[in-house]
């Protein structure tokens, strides 16, 4: 997408008046999502302000025409989102027109429904989620604690670590987190005994919504990687370290983060995005250069994403005694990433792996290189020796029962209309056992 792009025109404003002057969701997002109402029908819709835009109740009115009309009314997006950027794009510049244009609005108008009065959910079925590791600040911050000469393993600066996880325990923002059972082994006991995690963790990361996908032996090129990007979402890898730590030798993590994974509803599109592109961080003096497969010229110019990623927790006592949430980091995406989504995607693909319509890829935790922008108690606590304190005067190193985990994500810039991922939230609850 081009800068004159109309969808993102800053100047163009929609008749939904809670969609301008600070939404998550102006004119210029459009984000799409999968929602229900009471007893009602799973179904597409899109975010406008306050509100989501029923789109087949506005197909079914004769407002949308093109090819993948039929793919709107289906309960999740893979069938849309198969058809890559062309029909994200022809939809979105329509429901731009619909919603900034007032003739359009006594037909539109009564097709959208509150969003505090929907449930949101998984916008895809998904096949497949991996997660990966291209945070370098957090990489270098858990090696660390277990090597504190070389943080980062040889491998790191060549290859875009990942493995792949499970994606029946995806889930939407708000679904309740259990806290999990396992084996925990403490450093001094002879062996491990079963129960509730005691370092129960979130993972701060960005989640990759694959649009098109490619056939078995066909790896995707660098340079189309970007097109089978559907678009983003924010993503908490819960992570129980505990379990983890006993657990992940020599296969890598599996009951640790497998008991769910939370996604925020709506998949940003790389069209909303592009104002926000940045070229990647330059790599360090004597850090190896991408192989050539993982190297092209335009994902080096703007393969970075400045989005603006906040944290914040609330305890049940800080909830009853009316305090405000802590903000545990504020940071920024583009400075985080040392592999870009396009470079995460080339190398799933690189053995020929095929990704189908509906994937879902993490990028791994996102942390800053200072202390405001960890993406991990793990790493705020440094491990559970540093607790950090609350204005209630609790303390915490990981997570207890009642405490709400709040992931926000933005992008601002001059030139721009800001827009917003919404909320990615849950809050743990007793394992009960
Ligand atoms: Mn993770």
């Amino acid at each position: 997408m081009s800068a004159t792009d109309p969808t993102i025109d800053p100047k163009t404003k929609s008749w939904v008046e809670s969609a301008n002057g600070g939404s998550d969701f102006p004119l210029q997002n459009l984000p799409l999502g999968i929602f229900s109402e009471a007893k009602g029908l799973r179904r597409p819709g899109v975010a406008i302000g306050d509100y989501i835009l029923d789109l087949p109740a506005i197909a079914e009115a004769g407002l949308l025409d093109g090819e993948w009309l039929e793919d709107l009314a289906q309960p999740v997006l893979n069938a849309f989102l198969s058809r890559g950027h062309a029909a994200q794009g022809e939809l979105r510049a329509r429901l731009h027109e619909l919603l900034s244009d007032e003739r359009f609005r006594d037909d539109v108008e009564p097709q959208l429904i509150g969003q505090s009065e929907v449930h949101m959910h998984v916008p895809c079925v998904i096949g497949d989620y991996s997660d990966f590791y291209v945070g370098i600040h957090h990489a270098t911050n858990i090696g660390k604690q277990f090597r504190p000469d070389n943080p980062l393993l040889p491998n790191y600066k060549y290859v875009p670590i990942g493995y792949h996880g499970r994606a029946s325990s995806v889930r939407a923002t708000g679904e309740p987190v259990i806290r999990p059972n396992g084996q925990r082994k403490a450093l001094d006991a002879e062996a491990p005994e079963y129960g509730p995690s005691r370092r129960l963790d979130y993972e701060l990361e960005l989640g990759l919504w694959i649009g098109r996908g490619n056939e078995l032996g066909q790896p995707i090129p660098i340079a189309e990687a970007a097109g089978h990007i559907a678009g983003y979402c924010l993503l908490n890898d819960w992570s129980a370290r505990d379990l983890q730590a006993w657990e992940y030798q020599p296969l890598g993590p599996f009951l640790a983060k497998n008991f769910l994974t939370s996604v925020s509803p709506w998949v940003v599109s790389a069209q909303a995005l592009a104002p926000f592109r940045k070229a990647m961080p330059g790599r360090p003096a004597g850090d190896p250069q991408p192989l050539p497969y993982l190297d092209d010229p335009a994902d080096r110019a703007a393969g970075a994403l400045a989005i603006q990623l906040e944290v914040t927790l609330t305890t049940e006592k800080m909830r009853a005694a009316g305090l405000a949430p802590h903000i545990l980091s504020r940071g920024s995406a583009d400075a985080a990433m040392y592999w870009s989504a396009a470079q995460i995607v080339t190398h799933h693909s690189a053995n020929g792996c095929n990704l189908q319509p509906g994937d879902l890829i993490g990028t791994g935790t996102l942390s800053t290189d200072s202390g405001d922008g960890l993406g991990s108690l793990m790493e705020i606590s440094n491990g559970g020796k540093t607790p950090l304190s609350l204005a209630s005067g609790e303390t915490r190193s990981f997570l207890e029962d009642g405490d709400e985990i709040v992931m926000r994500a933005w992008c601002e810039g001059d030139g721009a209309v800001r827009i917003g991922f919404g909320e990615c939230a849950g809050r743990v609850v007793t394992s009960g056992v």
